[in-house]
């Protein structure tokens, strides 16, 4: 499918041409070609798409509209998405890094969550509490107004599906702003906005970098709620410049999420698990990435033996090969962010396995899939999210021990728990600081389960019925009955 790329911001349910005179290039990371470029929205396109975002929430467009016309339109947007999946991942794909195969599934991935949200417009069920013969009363969700969304650069289309889906659902109207390192694919969603009509004013679409658009983003007084993916240092300015206005914020942030496995592990299991946890999925750029490994002595050599020996094998490419295993970093900033981390690891002793340095091709972003060992778990490698192909491996005697490390950074997003004994991964899942534990297998995972962070990874929940929370709030409605 040929199409030309659209470049302008979505606004009130049509692309508008440039206030602002202003664009951002996007490059592709597997070799720095531009891949083309957005219009930069700045205060006049900003204060249309919250003048629309506003109006409509106002006019009750939501609020009023019949559950099922609202699910209709969830889920025309949902066939759309698979319409265009195909066309979708080329862009997402040169601009992101990620491989075609992947970013179909992005794509997929989001039609599957409108497709769910568009199940539930008629089965939100309301609350009725007794509280005498003579009184009643009703608790409803309702939406908080207008919601600023801001999204990061790994997964931008399931992440803005994850937020806008479920918004709809509860009422909300809403300003999104994609990533500004890879913000063409998100464009379709205002094609598909439009070709639906969608009524003017639901979805705004603008574009901007973080430091200018998004702080004008996040001060703009008409936000009523923020739902903000992304670093956990944004989100700590995103909550300081929002709380004179006590403006409820929902946050997904970073992680260092981490994998127990136990002696009496599947190794085999474990072993298929941290490749697809940590070097398969866009080079570990993802926020629930196996990024350290728990593992108990007894089984170790075996594991490392066929963990480093897959790792050897795996093909650095860029993602336009569906063949390649690692693909790039999103910038050069990243790639030297990572590099970085590296260096520390081995001058703070860490044992280097294997990689450990730049993958020189096509002057793409490339970093080799990298292991450490003896890792000291206070060490900057074993606490910081470094957002990259790196696996830090670190040994444990006791169970107690290992729930003492797995909890020993400030995130707790996503955790794992390699036994065969159900009992030993019950006791551990209890204790584990994490919002997300999965057992025998790392990324579990459906449309219609909640995920979200503990700790320094946020809070709030997205994906399933417990979503409906985190974009809403109740009002209760209190009656005494007269005759
Ligand atoms: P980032 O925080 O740098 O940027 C995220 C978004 O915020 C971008 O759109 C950016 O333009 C915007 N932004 C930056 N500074 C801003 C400011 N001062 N005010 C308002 N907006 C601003 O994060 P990133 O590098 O794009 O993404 C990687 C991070 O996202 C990682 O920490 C990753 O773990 C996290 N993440 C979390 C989840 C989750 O569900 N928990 C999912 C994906 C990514």
């Amino acid at each position: 499918m040929e199409m030309a790329l659209e470049t302008r911001n979505f606004i009130n349910g049509n692309f508008i041409n440039s206030i602002s005179k202003q664009n951002i290039r996007v490059l592709n990371p597997a070799n720095q070609i531009e891949v083309g470029f957005v219009d930069e929205a700045l205060d006049d396109e900003i204060e249309l798409a919250f003048e629309a975002a506003s109006n409509s929430f106002r006019n009750r467009v939501l609020q009023d509209m019949d559950s099922v016309k609202k699910s209709n339109f969830l889920r025309s947007i949902a066939k759309k998405l698979r319409e265009y999946k195909v066309y979708g991942a080329q862009i997402l794909s040169k601009e992101n890094g990620k491989t075609l195969l992947q970013c179909e599934g992005e794509f997929e991935g989001a039609a599957s969550v409108f497709d769910y949200y568009a199940g539930i417009t008629d089965k939100i069920e309301n609350k009725l509490i007794p509280s005498g013969k003579d009184t009643f009363n009703y608790v409803t969700l309702e939406p908080y107004g207008v919601s600023l969304q801001i999204i990061p650069w790994n997964y931008p289309i399931s992440l803005f599906a994850r937020s806008v889906a479920v918004s709809l659902v509860v009422g909300n109207t809403i300003v999104i702003k994609p990533p500004e390192l890879c913000p063409i694919s998100s464009n379709i969603f205002g094609k598909i906005f439009y070709e639906i009509q969608l009524p003017p004013g639901l979805v705004n679409i603008v574009h901007g970098y973080g430091e200018i658009t998004g702080k004008k983003l996040v001060s703009h007084k008409k936000v009523n709620q923020v739902v903000f993916t992304g670093s956990t240092e944004v989100a700590s300015e995103i909550l300081k410049e929002t709380a004179d206005r006590i403006i409820p914020c929902h946050l997904e942030l970073g992680g260092k999420s981490a994998a127990i496995i136990c002696s009496d592990a599947n190794i085999d299991q474990a072993v298929e698990s941290t490749i697809n946890g940590i070097y398969r999925p866009n080079a570990g750029q993802i926020c629930v990435a196996m990024s350290r490994v728990i593992i108990h002595p007894s089984i170790k050599s075996e594991y490392m033996d066929k963990l480093t020996s897959e790792t050897a094998n795996l093909s650095i490419g860029p993602g336009e090969n569906n063949n390649s295993d690692v693909t790039p970093l999103i910038s050069k900033e990243q790639l030297k962010r990572v590099s970085n981390y590296c260096k520390s690891g081995v001058q703070t002793g860490a044992n280097l396995v294997i990689g450990g340095e730049e993958f020189n091709y096509d002057k793409g972003n490339y970093y080799k899939p990298t292991i450490f060992d003896n890792v000291d778990k206070n060490s900057t490698i074993a606490q910081d999210e470094i957002f990259g192909p790196i696996a830090v491996v670190l040994d444990f005697e006791t169970d107690e021990e290992a729930i003492d490390i797995i909890n020993s950074t400030e995130y707790g997003l996503a955790s794992g728990i390699f036994t065969s004994n159900d009992l030993k991964a019950k006791w551990m899942a209890d204790r584990i600081e994490a919002g997300i534990v999965w057992h025998n297998d790392w990324f579990v995972d459906g449309v219609n389960l909640p995920g979200g962070g503990y700790k320094k990874s946020g809070y709030g929940r997205d994906g399933g019925l417990d979503s409906l929370y985190s974009y809403g709030q109740t009002k209760r409605v209190s009656k005494r009955l007269r005759y």
